[in-house]
């Protein structure tokens, strides 16, 4: 017999193993080996499957070295979800296995999974017996503090033997001296006297839940019967977008769905896609659930996640995970219900490194691998899944009243480009911000400011000969970050001290361009000196805590500004905002890329959605050189359908999803003349086979990224095409071009379905 393995090497699905003799009994899909590739190096692996035919290798086949799990760490349908992932988005099963298994599971890193320990105490065998308790007590008779430590144990582990067996606590070190008041030394006087032990013992970093669990909120009437239309749909469709407007309650439609769920006994994965939403909702959902609940990002610690992994493979006491797109890959026993909250976020693509997948699509499939059912909710659904709906692969359901029946914002657009001329505007408020602003403070309301740029100013210039730094590695200018006092790339993370002079010209007059979040907070600050002021984006929210201390600071009103980029767009509520400003509107619908005016228009309306709560209308101040561009049209009049209708006709006349499949390949190497040559050979080898399906190459607007230089080339396939014979014409091209040794030294990604 033969074993199947996949290793973290991006080269091959799997790798062929023997099986030595002693190990036969070990072996199983799942199980996690140590073998060695190549001359010396050992990996930890996975066994795909186990196989009996001699295979026709060239290699010397080598046997594995040790098994290094005693179970499967992975569930059976995960392999083969695994598989679906690499071959559709064209990657190794390698790439998938290392994307996927916390680090924390495999040998060659650094930071195995540790178990965590502490120390608690016990009675020795001999004492621990209710009849020699007094024994105990008179070898202690003359120390007054060691007695009341014995007594405070008795208390506290209730073991004085009028409890049941069951109710005894076992007491930690840490909490024992705590509760009685009493030290190390105490504690080691009565360890010596053989009274008390100490043992180690494995606990959990896992949080728990200590509040008394809540009924579920009862649905209002709108709500209700959203619930009801879903459960209808699901008798005919396994997918079903629930398209409410921001602020309808969806969350409790969510936890009904959940309850029903958990009553089948099946398991329930809520996607976000965004880890500052996770705490908001975490909080909400353990009110009902309690310590069924587990929660699951890139902030959880590497051993946090070895944990709740082995909490779903083991004792699956959490019946519900709540996580970003990553949790797609836990090892589920039985999905009843995936829920894809935001669904239209563009972070639930992954973007480097492979697999470059799209985390809505992926559980999609997930779900019809475990027969689950899928909810798919936002007020601003993408195009792709408002078509499905429209075209009946999926079930829809419009939630259109907010709760309590609060009206939806009313939306102001500001023309800046006029005010300017006028020479009205205050820097980078018109005067209608200002005085709403001053109106909310007033009132004690709280203000949402809303530009998506963080930094202080996008880039610096030259005021003579408009000369801007750029970074050395990549394509781009550098930001402005006034705080350090210094430049830096957004690519690639480098940065720079600011150019005293200018290097063309030698002038010394180097000026801001543009602004970020950085620049609104110190205007802000300057016109409203009183006011307490946060700012969330990438810089501020660089770990887990601080993307919670500044939601929870504004929850509790400690500020009344937040200002922030595209974070605080994602689905966050907010009690007492009633006012929201849009910066600088125009810079959103200017990015070169098809999407750009669906975006817009979801940003626009996601982040509006956050003024006015309770039966009190919010206000919206929308600033733009562009009034009367037909995307603010429809952001102004809350219009979704009319900005679907425009884009969905522009999708299918000029081949874009969801008529077309995109996929780009992205061709790297440091050297950009090798690069062109090979990449307009590539485009040549690709139209052959698939003729004006080819577009490109291309730069793209970002062409150099840590010193390599980037072309693209991208495919527009007929949704209708089969992929497998797609991949073969791909990998055909692929290996002809890798043949070629001037080019051994490029790097070519598939990118499927980009977003
Ligand atoms: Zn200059
Ligand atoms: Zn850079």
């Amino acid at each position: 017999m033969f074993v199947e393995v996949v290793l973290p090497i991006p080269l091959a699905d799997t790798y062929t193993y023997s099986i030595p003799p002693e190990m036969e009994k070990s072996v199983a899909p799942g199980i996690m080996v140590l073998v060695e590739f190549g001359k010396n190096k050992h990996y930890s692996g996975i066994i795909a499957y186990i196989h009996p035919i001699d295979p026709e290798s060239r290699f010397e086949i080598k046997p594995i070295i040790a098994i290094e799990s005693n179970q499967p760490v992975l569930r059976r349908p995960q392999i083969r979800f695994w598989e679906w992932l690499s071959h559709y988005y064209l990657c190794k099963l390698g790439e998938v296995y290392k994307a996927v298994l916390p680090s924390g599971f495999r040998t060659e890193s650094s930071t195995n999974y540790k178990q965590k320990k502490e120390t608690f105490v016990r009675f020795t065998e001999k004492y621990n017996d209710n009849n020699r308790l007094c024994e105990a007590f008179d070898l202690v008779k003359r120390a007054i503090k060691q007695e009341k430590l014995l007594l405070s144990y008795i208390e506290c582990s209730k073991i004085s033997g009028f409890e049941k067996k069951k109710e005894i606590k076992e007491l930690s070190k840490k909490e024992l001296l705590s509760k009685s008041g009493s030290n190390d030394t105490i504690l080691n006087s009565l360890v010596e006297k053989g009274i008390f032990e100490t043992y180690e013992k494995e606990i959990s970093r896992l949080e728990t839940y200590t509040h008394e669990i809540q009924p579920l909120n009862k649905l209002n009437p709108l709500q209700q019967e959203a619930y009801t239309g879903i459960v209808q749909s699901f008798r005919e469709k396994d997918v079903c977008l629930l398209h409410g407007v921001t602020s309808a309650g969806k969350t409790e439609i969510y936890t009904h769905l959940i309850a029903e769920t958990l009553k089948l006994n099946r398991q329930t994965l809520i996607l976000l896609p965004e880890i500052a939403l996770t705490a908001q909702i975490t909080g909400r959902l353990k009110r009902f659930f309690g310590n069924k609940l587990g929660v699951y990002h890139s902030k959880v610690s590497d051993n946090e996640r070895v944990e709740i992994w082995n909490n779903l493979l083991n004792d699956e006491s959490y019946r519900i995970i709540l996580g970003v797109r990553s949790s797609i890959f836990l090892p589920f026993r039985d999905l009843g219900l995936i829920i894809v909250d935001e669904e239209h976020e563009p972070s639930y693509k992954q973007q480097d490194p492979a697999p470059r997948y799209h985390a809505r699509n992926a559980a999609i499939v997930l779900a019809t691998m475990h027969s689950a059912k899928v909810v798919l909710g936002s007020a601003t659904p993408s195009i792709e899944s408002y078509f499905n709906a429209q075209t009946g692969k999926y079930g829809y359901v419009e939630l259109n009243k907010r709760f309590e029946d609060t009206e939806l914002p009313l939306i102001t657009p500001v023309n800046v480009k006029e005010l300017r001329r006028k020479k009205r505007m205050k820097s980078l408020f018109s005067p209608l911000l200002i005085e709403k602003m001053q109106e909310a403070l007033e009132n004690g309301e709280q203000i949402l400011l809303f530009q998506n740029r963080r930094g202080f100013a996008p880039m610096i210039s030259c005021k003579i000969c408009d000369w801007t730094p750029k970074c050395r590695f990549c394509d781009v200018s550098l930001t402005y970050h006034k705080r350090y006092n210094q430049l830096t790339c957004h690519y690639c993370g480098s940065t720079y001290p600011i150019p005293s002079e200018c290097p063309e010209c030698g002038n010394k007059e180097l000026k801001p361009q543009g602004f970020g979040t950085e620049k609104v907070e110190e205007e802000i600050l300057q016109l409203f000196p009183e006011t307490k002021v946060d700012r969330m984006d990438a810089d501020t929210t660089k770990n887990k805590k601080s993307f919670e201390e500044i939601i929870t600071r504004f929850e509790q009103g400690k500020t009344q500004i937040l200002i922030g980029t595209q974070m605080i767009s994602k689905g966050l509520d907010f009690e007492k905002v009633s006012l929201v400003g849009i910066l600088n509107a125009d810079s959103l619908m200017s990015f070169p890329d098809f999407r750009a005016y669906e975006r817009a228009y979801q940003l626009m309306s996601q982040v509006s959605g956050r003024a006015g709560r309770r039966k009190k209308q919010g206000e919206v101040v929308l600033q733009t050189s562009h009034p009367e561009h037909p995307i603010i049209q429809t952001v102004l009049d809350h219009n979704y359908t009319g900005m679907y209708q425009t884009q969905i006709e522009e999708r299918q006349l000029f081949h874009y999803p969801p008529f077309y499949r995109l996929i780009n390949i992205n061709l790297k190497h440091k050297n950009e003349d090798l690069l062109k040559k090979m990449a307009s050979e590539y485009a040549n080898l690709l139209r052959n086979a698939l003729g004006d399906r080819v577009m490109g190459p291309d730069k793209p607007p970002v062409s150099r990224i840590q010193s390599f230089h980037i072309q693209k080339i991208l495919l527009k396939i007929e949704i209708s095409a089969s992929l497998n014979i797609l991949h073969k014409i791909l990998e055909d091209v692929r290996s002809r071009m890798l043949a070629n040794s001037q080019y051994k030294y490029a790097i070519i990604q598939y990118d499927v379905d980009p977003v």
